[in-house]
Parts: structure tokens; sequence; C-alpha cells
């Protein structure tokens, strides 16, 4: 699946909002949008007022952008979230919470979903035991998520659950820090996901 590899910083400073791309650095005083934020580009100081359509535009490409996803993949999540049960928007939200790279993250095995998503097509996720190298697998209540046996990555996991609390842990997952692993005890609610997300937003745009 093709992802976006051009810098990560310029994509925040063009949603106004923190999206947490890098990892460690997102958590410190060298964020680039707490010394820069306005867009990037030459007119980036320019501000100008949003269309209504804009707007909508804008809430689209920042949840994208959050969750590493591009175009063609968001929409058919939404078209998903649509025949679903319940309210579309937030049956989008809920379907990308659950990507096996944003568990990865949100549960402190990685310090930001780049890196999961690195952690996973290298081959180094195991759910419940098995290796799992697609990070856009939806976890399931009662998969447990760790790392291969062999992998050589326990001491990348080891620093980023140092500094797991302080990212803060979703009450959906349960982190077992000293097996390196995290227990799915039950789908995601709308409270559970962090971030400024107006979703209604999205579901306008695609309606029209
Ligand atoms: Fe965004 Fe992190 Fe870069 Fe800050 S450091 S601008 S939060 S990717």
């Amino acid at each position: 699946m093709a992802r976006y590899t051009g810098p990560v910083c310029k994509l925040c400073r063009r949603e106004s909002a923190k999206l947490f791309l890098k990892g460690e650095r997102c958590y410190k005083e060298k964020c680039a949008i707490d010394k820069k934020n306005y867009a990037p580009g030459q007119h980036g100081k320019v501000k100008r007022k949003l269309s209504d359509y804009g707007v909508q535009l804008r809430e689209k490409q920042k949840v994208k952008r959050i969750y590493g996803v591009l175009e063609t993949q968001f929409r058919g999540y939404f078209r998903k979230a649509v025949k679903m049960e319940g309210i579309t928007g937030v049956n989008l939200l809920v379907t990308l919470e659950r990507r096996l790279d944003n568990v990865v993250y949100r549960s402190g095995l990685a310090m930001s979903r780049p890196q999961a998503r690195q952690f996973i097509t290298h081959g180094h996720i195991t759910i419940n035991g098995k290796k799992v190298d697609i990070p856009s697998y939806l976890v399931k209540e009662g998969d447990v998520v760790g790392l291969r046996e062999t992998s050589k990555i326990k001491d990348i996991v080891k620093l980023s659950l140092e500094t797991a609390e302080g990212r803060g842990l979703p009450q959906w997952i349960l982190l077992e820090k000293a097996h390196m692993q995290a227990k799915v005890l039950k789908m995601p609610a709308r409270d559970d996901i962090y971030g400024d997300i107006k979703e209604h937003l999205i579901v306008e745009l695609y309606s029209k």
C-alpha cells in the first residue's frame, strides 16, 4: 500500500495541529508547530478565510494524515462506515482506530504511527502469537498484539514503553509492559479517540 514519504512536520503545519508523526520530538520543544505555527510555503503566513468546503476538506486531510492513510483507502473506509449501523462519522473513526499500526502506537509499543507501521511491515509484530505484517489489519476484541520472539527491536520498544504513560494510554487496550504486549479489551468508542476531530465535516464533504 502506498504511503506518504515527504517531510511530516509540514503536514502538521498545513493542518495547524499536532498530528504526532515524529515520535519523541512531538512531545518536546523541538516540535516544528510550536516554533512555526503557520502553513509551509511562500504564502504560509497569509491567513485566508476558508469556505465551508475548505473547512471540510482540511478536516478530512487532517484525519487522513493522523492515521497515515491515502485517499483511495480512506474513501474505502468511508464507504464501509456508511454501510455499518450507527453514526457514519463515528464508524469511520472507530475503524481507523482499530488499525494495527494505530494499536501498536496507542498501546505504547511504538512512539508514533509511522514507527508502528515500520515495525509491522518489517515483520516484528504478532497478533495472538502469529506474525502480521499488514498495517491496515483491523484488531478484534481479545486480540493480543506483541513482538516476535526473535525480534531485534526490543530495545527500541523498551524505550518507547518508558514514556508510554506520558503519551496517554487508551482505556480499550491493556498494556502489559513486562511482556511487551497489549490486549484489546473492547472495541474503541468515540470517547476513546483523542484529538480535535470533527468527523461530521468529513461526512458532509463526502455526502456532496
Ligand atoms: Fe507534528 Fe511531531 Fe513535527 Fe510537531 S514534531 S510538527 S507534532 S510531526
